[in-house]
């Protein structure tokens, strides 16, 4: 039987009409709008492309939100002084500082400048250490490992004892989802295993997975047959893999493909996410439900 296709729009869709009802009770109740800054530097396109998108989200949620567009060759020490502009601004509970930064800036000094009560992102130090900690000492969890959460969690995965295998371990998809897929809580409570490129037989630990989560950016990596029948697969790779004609446009747009072969896995898989579709619309998403989490705890 052919797998259910996790619709990462759709789910996307619900927990943002969740956030708007949210952001309605807390402006209601205590008089506070969630505020998110984007801080874009330069005019790179992919990058104006990403901030357009995360504004125009944070709009549509009713957030108080600022688009702040800095020259390209704004001095590391300026840049410093606006994160710090908008750590001490209370109408502001989230800050983005869109990446990449030019090389003249270190990225690492900016993004540890943000207040980590207000790193929306989770890049800070602070907040990873928070996640590892788990439990109410965690804050923010990273934008995709988050969104790739929901989604597990909202097509009635089971996680608890689940064998969930993460392919990467970047710090910003394998790591973090890893380290939350084996905390004690909901949604999580799995044995986790993280294979790389170090790994001596990443098929052997493919196969082994309930929930196989792959984020390798390798397109075609997974083969269909290291899928466990009746599988969750979360393909969170993204790779260009050629150039289509749009039919709505006539314009040339890139064809997406993921890390898994999606056809042929679709008939193993119990579950699977589609690439383009499956975790790409969940990230921005969870970007609002950080700032709203960070405008309620600016109550307590
Ligand atoms: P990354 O920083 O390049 O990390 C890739 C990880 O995969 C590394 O840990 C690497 O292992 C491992 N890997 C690469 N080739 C492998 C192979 N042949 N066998 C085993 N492991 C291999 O990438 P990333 O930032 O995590 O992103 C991964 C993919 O997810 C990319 O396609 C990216 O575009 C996509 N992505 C999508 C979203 C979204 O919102 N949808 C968000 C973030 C990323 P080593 O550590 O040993 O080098």
């Amino acid at each position: 039987m052919a797998a259910t296709i996790i619709d990462g729009n759709r789910i996307a869709a619900e927990i943002r009409e969740e956030l708007k009802k949210e952001v309605a009770i807390m402006k209601e109740k205590h008089g506070l709008v969630p505020g998110l800054v984007t801080i874009l530097v330069g005019k790179n396109p992919a990058s104006i492309s990403y901030v357009t998108g995360k504004q125009k989200t944070a709009h549509d949620l009713g957030f108080y939100s600022v688009q702040d567009d800095q020259p390209e060759d704004i001095p590391e020490d300026a840049l410093l002084a606006l994160v710090e502009k908008y750590n001490a601004d209370p109408k502001v509970h989230g800050i983005l500082v869109q990446l990449p930064l030019p090389r003249h800036i270190n990225e690492k000094r900016v993004l540890n400048a943000i207040d980590p009560d207000k790193d929306v992102d989770c890049f800070h130090p602070v907040n990873i250490g928070r996640l590892v900690i788990g439990g109410s000492e965690a804050r923010f969890s990273p934008c995709t490992p988050a969104g790739i959460k929901e989604l597990i969690m909202r097509s009635g995965v089971p996680t608890s004892g689940a064998e969930v295998v993460v392919v990467g371990r970047s710090n910003i998809v394998g790591k973090p989802i890893a380290i939350m897929m084996m905390q004690k809580a909901k949604g999580a409570n799995a044995t986790v295993t993280v294979v790389h490129t170090g790994s001596r037989d990443m098929e052997a630990h493919c196969k082994r997975a309930d929930i196989l989560i792959v984020a390798a950016g390798v397109p075609g990596l997974v083969k269909p047959e290291w899928i466990k029948p009746g599988a969750c697969v979360i393909d969170v790779g993204v790779n260009r893999v050629g150039e289509k004609k749009s039919e709505k446009t006539g314009r040339m747009v890139p064809i997406l493909k993921g890390d898994v072969d999606f056809e042929a896995a679709k008939e193993i898989a119990g579950s699977i996410t589609p690439v383009p579709g499956g975790v790409g619309p969940m990230t921005i998403t969870m970007l609002m439900k950080n700032t709203v989490l960070s405008a309620g705890l600016s109550i307590e």
